[in-house]
């Protein structure tokens, strides 16, 4: 701890995001860039506490060395704050950027005063490495001979991939979309996670030793059952894509779109051609309505501001969540409280209102000369008499509002079958691919699960979670033990 009164002395401040209206006139990142000193200032507040709650289960998911890599930034030894933070992570980048760092929210300077900005830092020192010239991947120094194809090439996939490959295996990433990354490419727009980031961090791999094969829909245009025989192991990292739909009057009407329709054909077309091509849906003068909050509507929000829309409202089926914890939220869980996300920021500076409506149920879709025109909605109350949770719709409180482009966001229902199925692996109760956190194994000899396909939606810093533990337990199946870090056991770790 290099500062003991450094949390008494300084208030928090985050890296602040280029101001909204000035950001929407594009997709660049939102970030701007943070002054060495302010992050020395932030890094001295950690308290290194003698139970750093900020790397316990509640905390981040990777067990990031947080105490270690703040205090070693507020000393200004980066290069070394850097090789901490690859020990746990392996696309710091990735997580500085996206992660809604449950670490701050089990900070114990939380318990008093505003935690840490232990992603801001985080990001500061991953973006200093690239810069030095630090981050490296290696080829190994040995092969081991054995041989691992990975479906998918989302941070699950590519986690593995990463740590398989530094373990010596021979590791190929098969990807059915034209682009490396799964979600990190085709889903978090460009102004949270810039795509010349991830096409880094793919090259830095592809260098070390790892193959990848992109438009190689496994099942598809190749057998699975072909893929199987040809290596030692399998893993499944084909991300929970499946979206829950809205089985309402009106739902075929053109206008109506799955959030990742939308969200996907504008990342791959700025990618293409900056836009120029026409190939995505446009939200430019146009009343939108998304419905379902969390990031993939927030995205959504964000992505038709930038398009030039003429309204854009939230439906959120929740209500409203509290500003502060509530009795039965308390520290170090994670804060169930209002966030006010980026895109929201944007459109209250466009349009001067939250664009957000709580506790509200979609009816019907209506047309407006074959394209959708609007649609209705219902109030709902989530109190019964007694007091207890349960929906029910408050009489009498439809209304109908005006759309021209509705986006369903309303969460994913599981993976996709059609991989699992050829193998024989079986699905759970949750519709997600059967495999226990920690073995990670399916109930088919050599074939693997991990991130989305196996948890259910989730978050970048889970998928690289149990990419890195299915790494580990793939390991331990190919050679009998392993050196590779578990997930939640990686202090004392070897690699990376
Ligand atoms: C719009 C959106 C925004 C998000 N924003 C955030 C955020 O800000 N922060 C955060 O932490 N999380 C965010 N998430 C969640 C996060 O992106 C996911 O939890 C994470 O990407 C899951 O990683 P994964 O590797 O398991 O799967 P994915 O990233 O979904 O990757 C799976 C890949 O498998 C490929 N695939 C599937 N089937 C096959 C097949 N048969 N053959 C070949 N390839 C196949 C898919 O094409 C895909 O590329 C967001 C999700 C969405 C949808
Ligand atoms: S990965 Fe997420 S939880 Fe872990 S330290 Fe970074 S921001 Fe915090």
């Amino acid at each position: 701890m290099g500062k003991p009164t450094g949390f008494l002395e300084y208030p928090r401040k985050s890296v602040p995001y280029r101001e909204a209206l000035a950001r929407i006139g594009d997709f660049d990142e939102i970030y701007t860039p943070p002054a060495e000193d302010a992050l020395k200032i932030q890094g001295s507040r950690c308290m290194d506490c003698g139970v750093p709650f900020c790397q316990s289960d509640h905390g981040c998911p990777i067990d990031n060395l947080i105490p270690e890599w703040n205090d070693l930034v507020y000393q200004g030894r980066w290069r070394e704050a850097l090789d901490r933070l690859h020990r746990t992570n392996n696309f710091p980048e990735f997580t500085g950027r996206t992660c809604p760092a449950p670490c701050e929210g089990a900070c114990v300077l939380g318990i008093t005063d505003p935690a840490v900005t232990i992603k801001n830092l985080e990001n500061a020192i991953i973006d200093r490495g690239f810069a030095e010239g630090w981050v490296k991947h290696e080829a190994p120094a040995q092969r081991s001979g054995k041989t691992v194809a990975i479906v998918g090439s989302g941070p699950a996939g590519l986690a593995a991939a990463d740590q398989l490959n530094r373990a010596g295996h021979a590791v190929t990433v098969y990807e059915r979309d034209d682009r490396i990354g799964g979600l990190l490419m085709y889903g978090i727009p460009n102004m949270k996670l810039d795509k010349a980031l991830v096409e880094r961090r793919v090259n830095l791999m592809r260098d070390a030793g790892v193959e990848f094969v992109v438009n190689a829909d496994i099942g598809k245009t190749h057998d699975t059952a072909e893929l199987r025989e040809g290596v030692d192991a399998l893993l499944l990292a084909t991300g929970a894509t499946r979206p829950r739909d809205l089985p309402v009057a009106g739902r075929e009407l053109d206008g109506v779109h799955f959030a990742m329709e939308f969200l996907t054909a504008n990342t791959r077309s700025l990618l293409d051609s900056g836009l120029e091509d026409g190939k995505y849906i446009s939200a430019k003068d146009k009343n939108v309505i998304v419905i379902g909050g969390g990031d993939t509507g927030a995205d959504c929000i964000g992505t038709a501001l930038r398009h030039g829309c003429k309204s854009v409202v939230n439906f959120e089926l929740l209500e409203q969540p509290p500003d502060a914890r509530a009795a039965d939220n308390p520290w170090p869980t994670w804060p169930k409280i209002l966030r006010t996300d980026y895109a929201h920021e944007e459109a209250i500076a466009k349009f001067g209102a939250d664009p957000r409506a709580y506790a509200i149920v979609t009816k019907t879709l209506i047309e407006n000369g074959g394209s959708v025109g609007g649609l209705t909605a219902a109030r709902v109350d989530w109190r019964n008499e007694q007091g207890r949770l349960e929906m029910h719709e408050i009489a009498d409180s439809e209304q109908q509002w005006q759309a021209d482009l509705v986006l369903l966001a309303m969460g994913f229902l599981g993976p996709e079958t059609y991989v699992s199925g050829a193998l024989g692996v079986s699905i759970d109760e949750r519709s997600n691919y059967r495999a226990e956190h920690g073995s990670f194994a399916t109930d088919v000899d050599g074939v693997f699960a991990a991130g989305d396909c196996r948890r259910g939606q989730s978050l970048v810093v889970w998928a690289i979670n149990e990419g890195r533990g299915a790494a580990r337990a793939i390991d331990e199946f190919l050679c009998g033990s392993s050196r590779l870090p578990a997930p939640g056991l990686s202090l004392g770790a070897t690699a990376p």
